[in-house]
């Protein structure tokens, strides 16, 4: 019996967000609007659209000693994420300064702050966690060494879920541990560009022909997210398109997030890899009908409603 049903490993963020008319050129100075402060990072993202669809999840994390540590772990705790994993201080809480046009376009700047001292140490030190999580979702917004340890790390009989974002080149043992490897299009080229094959020159244009050479590459599964074309979810058996359920889009922030921790929890409940992305293609539907990423993210009941 697991005691969670979802361990997302991954970043923890405050997004500083300002309106502007226009992006400043280098030397300039330009006025902006109120500074808005939001909860973000995909690992936190995660965590937060599993805990709110009603999954039993926890954050392995780091934050800084300071206001936006705070208010991430207040997040967390809202929305119902056990925050037992996320650790607190080595370096400032991880930020994106995001400048915004009126056009929608948008500059931003990273700094990965605690995000970046989440160590292969501290998950190690966490194992407890990892043998109560029947799934474990990792993103790549923390040191890829620290991935690889998760891997190493993971209970026997529990599930690896990987979304390489931003995507980078992946040792084998984690691509063969993914079930699935979530990828979208840009993901999938530098995946798939790794070995030097090229991307997905060569391998066929359809996202199918994407799918079928990443699943090559080692992992288990591999489910592709096309947007409001919907996803694509292949297996050694079959590969399956999912239909996007129609929405009128307010803001795709965050939908990828809310799409994979739906993904990961229901396949950790037994869903099959069909129905488990037919279900999360309703939760990043339902996502994007609504400004801002957690903010955004639906509970179960509003899912139904989609
Ligand atoms: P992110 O911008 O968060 O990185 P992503 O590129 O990883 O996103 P998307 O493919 O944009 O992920 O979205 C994930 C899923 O959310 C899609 O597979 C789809 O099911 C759903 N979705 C996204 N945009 C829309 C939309 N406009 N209408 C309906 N469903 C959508």
């Amino acid at each position: 019996m697991y005691d969670y049903d979802l361990l997302v490993v991954g970043s923890a963020n405050a997004d500083l967000v300002i309106g502007v008319e226009r992006r400043p050129a280098a030397g300039e100075t330009v006025l902006g609007s109120d500074l808005a402060v939001h909860p973000g990072g995909k690992g936190a993202n995660q965590a937060v659209a599993a805990a709110r669809l009603g999954a039993r999840t926890a954050l392995l994390a780091r934050v800084g000693d300071d206001a936006h540590g705070r208010l991430l772990l207040d997040t967390q705790r809202a929305a119902g994420v056990d925050p037992v994993g996320v650790l607190v201080g080595g370096a400032p809480t991880g930020v994106a300064l995001i400048t915004v046009d009126p056009s929608g376009d948008n500059s931003i700047v990273v700094s990965p702050g605690a995000n970046g001292r989440l160590t292969p140490a501290d998950v190690r030190a966490a194992s407890g966690l990892l043998q109560a999580s029947r799934v474990v979702s990792a993103q790549l917004e923390i040191p890829l060494e620290t991935v690889v340890e998760t891997v190493r790390s993971l209970a026997p009989g529990s599930r690896f879920v990987l979304n390489p974002s931003p995507p980078r080149p992946l040792p084998q043992e984690v691509l063969d541990a993914c079930d699935p490897l979530i990828v979208n299009e840009h993901e999938a080229k530098v995946i798939l560009a790794a070995d030097g094959a090229g991307g997905t020159d060569g391998v066929g244009g359809e996202p199918e022909d994407w799918a079928r050479a990443l699943l090559a590459r080692g992992p288990r599964s591999v489910v592709v997210t096309l947007g409001a074309e919907g996803a694509l979810v292949a297996s050694a058996e079959e590969v399956v398109r999912v239909p996007s359920v129609t929405v009128d889009a307010v803001d795709t922030t965050g939908a990828g997030d809310a799409f994979t921790a739906a993904l990961a929890w229901k396949l950790g409940a037994g869903a099959s890899p069909a129905e488990a992305a037919a279900y999360a293609a309703r939760v990043g539907a339902a996502a994007v009908t609504r400004p801002g990423a957690q903010e955004s993210f639906p509970t179960a009941a509003e899912v139904a409603a989609v």
